[in-house]
């Protein structure tokens, strides 16, 4: 499989702003050079249509930021999986660290918006991460393994999802875990998705935080590191770009 860029756009931009960006990264993938790896970008709801028609043909994915644990119904200011599907959607984040500590949401609703990204043919991007608190307390492997054994469905196949590890205190923060911090956290989700995932050992499992140019090469060079979620720096298409052609 091929490693994955994806770029977590957040509650950032109007309909010019987002529109513009997915056009400028639409003019590199036109342009000739296209990265080794997929790209996928994940705007605010409002822009998922007008982006997904824009990046059209591009090569470039589309994801969701989030999606509800059930397939509809009462529950207003959310969206389904299958919304997410039906507006051009491939992929969709789930349990980014911002909702578990925003929304409150548990390793159980975490896995049930797994579970329905996947019966509505989305690949869902699993984040998991520890706090500095955590990291600080040496529990950064305790952290992050609770966290994925709590929020894995069962019975997938290794294409049908990724897994990010976003540890909370580099996310937004200019800081990064040293390369082997970095390696010692995959190399535990590497375990855990072989034994709870069929053919686990290619499943994409992404380093996000604070992820730039100056440092993609390097953190994507870790093993079992399969490509970037990346926050602030997927808001500019040069600097997306420069991180996607990174990709070993
Ligand atoms: C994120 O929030 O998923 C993220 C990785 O953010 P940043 O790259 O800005 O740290």
């Amino acid at each position: 499989m091929r490693k994955l860029v994806a770029g977590n756009w957040k509650m950032n931009g109007l309909k010019a702003d987002g529109l513009a960006l997915a056009r400028a990264l639409v003019l590199r993938a036109a342009a000739g050079d296209p990265p080794e790896c997929e790209l996928a970008v994940c705007p605010p709801a409002t822009l998922l249509a007008a982006v997904g028609e824009t990046l059209r043909g591009s090569g470039i994915a589309l994801g969701g930021q989030d999606c509800h644990g059930e397939p509809s119904g009462a529950h207003t200011g959310d969206i389904s999986a299958a919304m997410l599907k039906d507006a051009g959607c491939a992929y969709v984040i789930v349990g980014h660290s911002e909702r578990r500590t925003n929304h409150g949401e548990t390793d159980e609703q975490v896995r049930a918006k797994a579970t329905a990204a996947r019966r509505a043919h989305l690949v869902p991007i699993l984040c998991i991460g520890e706090t500095l608190a955590e990291r600080d307390a040496g529990e950064a492997l305790e952290v992050v393994s609770r966290q994925l054994e709590g929020s894995l469905p069962e019975g997938l196949k290794e294409e049908q999802i990724a897994i990010a590890y976003e540890p909370v205190w580099a996310i937004g923060t200019g800081r990064t875990p040293t390369t082997d911090d970095v390696a010692a956290v995959h190399a535990r989700i590497r375990k855990i998705v072989k034994e709870r995932v069929k053919g686990g050992a290619s499943t994409r499992i992404l380093y996000g935080g604070s992820v730039k140019p100056a440092n993609a090469l390097e953190l994507l060079g870790v093993a079992n590191v399969d490509g970037a979620l990346v926050g602030g720096a997927s808001l500019n298409a040069a600097d997306f770009w420069a991180i996607a052609q990174h990709c070993p």
